[in-house]
């Protein structure tokens, strides 16, 4: 067991920090407000290998281990949430699929592209009947000639409204099932293919979340994305790795909102001491640090596993229910340090108590995590 980070991992996450710290920091209240999706800090991160992390480099990807992807999720949610979360949809949720599922062709024609910003990815599995009970999608696929005619509609799809390619789940044979649900590769453009409502939420406001819709939707027999049948199967094995992305996303967060308890506490004053010097902000500010430390290992051993190529479904599912409920708590104790000025916009924790709710419903609810960690615990 090592617990030092590599000389690369520490650069890599220098250069992460500058580059939100320069390029995101200055924007984050106004993106949030007005709910503007960063679409020109997105092309950046593109530009910097961040859309392609974990994708090889003869793909057009930065040939990077979850570890290092998790080390820029942190980063980026750190300072935006919203900014970390349109980079890991792309990543472990759109690109990843079609890289694990695809056959040679769609790896060509897809990853490099999305690898390098020049289109983004978005992933559509929930249905407004089909949350937690994905397998209850409704959308439909039906081989006519050559073309597969999609109709239904996806709701909560992240990056929905700017996504160049979508993939998504439809069902191909009712009763097969588990196994009757396909995955496709949608572009923009495709006849019958439309984006919906855009939502107006609590936090997460700088990213897009919003409706996919098919109607009749012609999409070439090539678009099937791996086995027909198999398209659930392989999500399950998606969000694997995606949870990964949002333990390291919580992490980010509760590591932000640490950061501006810590200082806050060092600065403000009341019966002519800091706030830091009582021994009850103290007791906070150890256990919120505690804390992340303990996610931040439950995260990088769910990472490492997945780097070795080993089973990760039971580690990832802990490190998110873990780090997500964590950073709830977090959030919540470093905005009660910052007393009524945590509560105005002034000060960044009011924005890290809203963005934080997302973690433990987005990529599976808590409950199901504990759902997916029974079952492994009553399988072993
Ligand atoms: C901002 C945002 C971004 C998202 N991005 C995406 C995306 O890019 N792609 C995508 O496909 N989806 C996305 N989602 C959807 C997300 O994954 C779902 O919201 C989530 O899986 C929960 O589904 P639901 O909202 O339908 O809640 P429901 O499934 O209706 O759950 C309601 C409540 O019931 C509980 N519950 C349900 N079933 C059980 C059970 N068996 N045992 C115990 N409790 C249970 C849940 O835990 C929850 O507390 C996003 C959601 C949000 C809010």
């Amino acid at each position: 067991m090592d617990f030092e980070f590599t000389g690369e991992q520490t650069q890599l996450r220098k250069s992460i920090r500058d580059f939100a710290e320069l390029e995101i920091r200055p924007h984050v209240l106004d993106w949030d407000e007005n709910q503007i999706f960063p679409l020109e800090v997105i092309k950046k991160a593109g530009d910097l290998g961040l859309l392609g992390a974990i994708f090889p480099e003869e793909l057009g990807g930065a040939g990077l281990g979850y570890i290092d992807y998790s080390i820029i999720i942190e980063e980026l949610a750190r300072v935006d949430p919203s900014v970390a979360l349109i980079v890991a949809a792309h990543n472990s949720l759109c690109t990843n699929h079609i890289y694990v599922a695809g056959n040679e062709e769609q790896r060509k024609k897809y990853v490099p592209k999305l690898a390098s910003g020049e289109w983004i990815g978005c992933w559509s599995l929930t249905e407004p009947e089909a949350g937690s009970d994905a397998a209850g999608t409704r959308s439909t696929a039906t081989l006519k000639g050559n073309h597969w005619i999609l109709n239904g509609g996806k709701t909560f799809t992240t990056n929905a409204q700017y996504a160049d390619v979508c993939v998504a789940m439809a069902v191909t044979d009712r009763s097969a099932s588990h196994h009757g649900i396909s995955a496709f590769i949608l572009e923009n453009g495709t006849p019958g293919f439309r984006v919906g409502k855009k939502e107006n939420k609590l936090g997460m406001r700088a990213s897009a979340t919003g409706e996919v819709l098919f109607t009749d939707c012609h999409l070439p027999e090539s678009q099937l994305l791996g086995k027909q049948g198999e398209g659930f199967v392989d999500s399950l094995r998606i969000l694997d790795g995606g949870r990964i992305s949002i333990a390291a996303l919580s992490i980010g967060i509760a590591q932000g909102a640490f950061d501006a308890a810590l200082k806050y506490s060092k600065h403000r004053k009341q019966f002519g001491r800091f706030i830091s010097e009582f021994q009850s902000i103290q007791h906070k500010l150890s256990d919120m640090a505690t804390a992340i430390e303990a996610a931040r290992l439950l995260t990088y051993k769910a990472a490492a596993r997945k780097d070795a190529g080993k089973r990760i479904t039971k580690e990832s599912a802990m490190a998110k229910l873990f780090a997500s409920e964590m950073a709830v708590k977090v959030a919540d104790e470093a905005l009660q340090i910052h007393g009524g000025y945590g509560f105005i916009k002034d000060y960044p924790v009011e924005k890290f108590y809203r963005d934080v709710k997302l973690c433990t419903i987005g990529e599976g609810t808590s409950e199901i995590q504990r759902l997916v960690i029974a079952r492994q615990l009553l399988k072993e």
